[in-house]
C-alpha cells in the first residue's frame, strides 16, 4: 500500500515567481534597452504592480482566461510584464517572431485566433502590412510612452499601452487554478513545412526555470546580472526572465539594438556577469571586441545554443575570460535538454581537450531524458560511435502540437513512455556527453555513412580566415551526395579553395573532406538566427562540383 505524504501542495502557477520576487527581491532592478531611445530601470517590487495593473486593464478590455493573447516585441520591461499578467489571469502569452514572414506571421495569427495583439514601435510597418489579413484581431495594443503614438496609426482604434496602465488599479488578486493550465505558446520556426505550435503549461515553465538555474546549467544567483540576449520571442528566450525572477538576479534588457557594439556597452555599463544567446550574436560581439582591442570587466558566462558553438569561438571566448556553456535544445523542450559544462576531472584535461568537450552539446538536465535511436527504434549504446536521430522526455517536452499537428513525431517504448523525435541526429559518449553531429535533414549521406556537416563546418571555422562556415549535401551519381562548403572570409583576410581544403587534411578522414568550395560575402540566416540551410540548397543547386 503506497502511502500519501502529508506536504502542502501549491501549484506551480507563473504568478507565485512573481510574488516571490516582489517579496524576496523588490529591489533588483529589470534595466531595458528602449525603442523610445533612452535607458529604463524599473524594480521587481514595481514590476509585480504593473503586472497587477496590466491584469486589471486587459480584464477591462475584455481579455478572458484561456485567450491566446499575442506580442511581437524586443526584450524588455513591458514584455517582462506582459509575460507575468497574461499568464497569470490565465491567459496565454503568445509570442510572436517579428523575423517570420508576413505569410507565416499571418497564418500563425489565425491559427492561434489571437485577439489581442501588443507590439513594439519598430513593428508598426509590419502590423500595417499584416492587419488586414488578421481577422480574428480586435485589440492592437502599441508599446509605447501615451506621448509617442504615431502621427499616423498603423491600425484604426489602435490602444496605447502606458494610457491603460495609468487608467488601472494595481489591486489584483492572482487566481489560483491547475499549474497544467496554459501560459505561453511559441511557433517552431516552420523550417520544415508551417510553423507548429508549442503550448507550454504553467507547471513545464516554472520545472524548467528551476532546471535551468542549476549550478551545471545557468547556476543564477542574486549576484548575477544576465543579459538575455536570445529574444523573448525565441523559445521564452530560453526561460531567463523567470529563472532571474526567481533567483534574484538583475535583468538587462538589450531592446533592439544587439550588433557587437550595443551588446558591449551594455555588458560594461551594466556590469554584466553571465548572457545567453545564439552563436551569431557572439561573433558580432567577438569581431567589435577584438577590433577595439577591448575586454570585459564583469562578464564571466556565457550559455550558448540554438546552432552549434564553434570551438573557435568557444576559444576566443576562453581567452577573454568568458566561460562558455553550450546547452542544446528546442522549441519544443522548453528549449533546454542538455549543457555542456566540465565535470571534476575534465578540468584537468588541457584547454584543447576541453573545448572539445564544451563544443559537444552536453550532459542532459534532471527532467530531461534522452536516447538516440536507429530506424527501428532501438536505442543505440551510449558509445560515442554510432549516431540515430535524438528521442527525448520530460517534464518541459511537447506532449502534442496545438492543433494537434505533427503526431508522427511522438512514438511509445515497450514499457509505455511517450518519447518526441527531436528531429536531430546525434551521438551520445559514455560519460552522458550528447553531441548533435547534425539536423536529420542536413546529414551528407555518403557512401553509405554519414557525414557530420557540423564537423566540417567547425574546421573551417577554426581557420583563422574564415568568419563563417555551412556544408551542404550536394547530389553525386556514385557517393550519393557530397559536402559542398559555403565560407564567408574575415574582413580583409584571404584564402584560397585549395588552401581551405588542404586545412582538411589530418583534420578530417580524408572521404569527408569537402569536394569543393564557394566563397560568398554572406550566409542567409533565418528567424531565429541559424543559417538557412533550405535557401543554400535552392541557391547552390546548379553549382556544378569538380
Ligand atoms: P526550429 O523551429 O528551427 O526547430 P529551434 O530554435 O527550436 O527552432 O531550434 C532547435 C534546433 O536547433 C535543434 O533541433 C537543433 O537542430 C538546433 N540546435 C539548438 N541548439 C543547438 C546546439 N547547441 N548545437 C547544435 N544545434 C543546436
Amino acid at each position: 500500500m503506497y502511502v500519501t505524504g502529508l506536504m502542502m501542495q501549491m501549484p506551480l502557477l507563473l504568478s507565485s515567481i512573481l510574488e516571490h520576487a516582489e517579496r524576496h527581491h523588490g529591489k533588483q532592478e529589470i534595466v531595458s534597452r528602449r525603442t523610445e531611445g533612452d535607458v529604463h530601470r524599473i524594480s521587481f517590487a514595481d514590476t509585480a504592480a504593473r503586472a497587477r495593473k496590466l491584469a486589471n486593464a486587459l480584464t477591462k478590455i475584455g481579455v478572458k482566461p484561456g485567450e491566446n493573447v499575442a506580442t511581437i516585441a524586443w526584450n524588455g520591461y513591458r514584455h517582462v510584464e506582459i509575460y507575468y499578467a497574461v499568464a497569470g489571469m490565465g491567459a496565454v502569452t503568445h509570442t510572436l517572431n517579428p523575423r517570420y514572414s508576413p505569410q507565416q506571421l499571418i497564418y500563425i495569427i489565425n491559427h492561434a485566433k489571437n485577439k489581442t495583439v501588443l507590439f513594439d514601435v519598430t513593428f508598426a510597418p509590419l502590423v500595417k502590412a499584416i492587419s488586414a489579413h488578421c481577422p480574428t484581431v480586435e485589440r492592437w495594443i502599441l508599446l509605447s510612452d501615451e506621448n509617442k503614438m504615431p502621427a499616423e496609426p498603423p491600425v484604426a482604434n489602435l490602444l496605447n499601452y502606458e494610457a491603460l496602465l495609468a487608467d488601472a488599479s494595481d489591486t489584483y488578486v492572482w487566481p489560483q487554478f491547475d499549474e497544467n493550465t496554459a501560459c505561453t505558446l511559441c511557433y517552431t520556426s516552420g523550417t520544415t513545412g508551417n510553423p507548429k505550435g508549442v503550448l507550454y503549461s504553467h507547471r513545464s515553465t516554472i520545472l524548467h526555470a528551476m532546471a535551468a538555474n542549476c549550478p551545471d546549467a545557468l547556476g543564477l544567483s542574486r549576484k548575477d546580472t544576465i543579459l538575455p540576449v536570445v529574444p523573448m520571442f525565441h523559445v521564452n528566450a530560453w526561460g531567463l526572465p523567470y529563472a532571474a525572477l526567481i533567483s534574484g538576479s538583475k535583468l538587462v534588457m538589450p531592446g533592439a539594438q544587439l550588433d557587437g557594439a550595443s551588446i558591449y556597452q551594455l555588458m560594461e555599463e551594466e556590469k554584466v556577469t553571465i548572457a545567453a544567446g545564439v552563436p551569431t550574436i557572439w561573433l558580432g560581439l567577438l569581431n567589435y571586441v577584438t577590433q577595439n582591442k577591448l575586454s570585459f570587466s564583469t562578464f564571466k558566462r556565457t550559455l550558448v545554443g540554438g546552432a552549434a558553438m564553434p570551438i573557435s569561438l568557444i576559444r576566443a571566448y576562453d581567452e577573454l575570460g568568458v566561460d562558455v556553456m553550450h546547452g542544446w535544445g528546442m522549441t519544443e523542450m522548453s528549449p533546454l535538454g542538455t549543457v555542456s559544462k566540465l565535470a571534476g576531472d575534465e578540468y584537468k584535461l588541457s584547454k584543447d581537450e576541453q573545448y572539445q568537450l564544451v563544443a559537444k552539446q552536453g550532459r542532459a538536465l534532471f527532467g530531461v531524458d534522452m536516447k538516440t535511436v536507429d530506424e527501428a527504434l532501438n536505442e543505440l549504446p551510449w558509445s560515442g560511435e554510432e549516431s540515430g536521430e535524438l528521442l527525448v522526455r520530460g517534464h518541459w517536452i511537447v506532449n502534442h502540437y496545438y492543433g494537434d499537428e505533427g503526431e508522427k513525431s511522438f512514438s511509445s517504448d515497450a514499457t509505455g513512455k511517450r518519447w518526441f523525435a527531436t528531429g536531430d541526429v546525434s551521438k551520445i559518449y559514455p560519460n552522458g556527453m550528447m553531441q548533435i553531429t547534425d539536423r536529420s535533414k542536413d546529414v551528407i549521406k555518403s557512401g553509405g555513412e554519414w557525414i557530420s556537416s557540423i564537423d566540417l563546418e567547425n574546421i573551417a571555422m577554426s581557420h583563422p580566415a574564415v568568419q563563417e562556415a555551412a556544408v551542404i549535401a550536394m547530389p553525386h551519381e556514385k557517393w550519393t551526395e557530397r559536402p559542398l562548403l559555403i565560407v564567408v572570409k574575415k574582413p580583409n583576410a584571404e584564402i584560397s579553395r585549395d588552401e581551405l581544403l588542404k586545412f582538411y587534411e589530418g583534420r578530417i578522414i580524408k572521404m569527408y573532406i569537402p569536394d569543393d568550395v564557394v566563397f560568398v560575402t554572406e550566409l542567409p540566416h533565418g528567424a531565429t538566427g541559424k543559417i538557412q540551410k533550405s535557401q543554400l540548397r535552392e541557391q547552390f543547386k546548379n553549382h556544378v562540383m569538380p
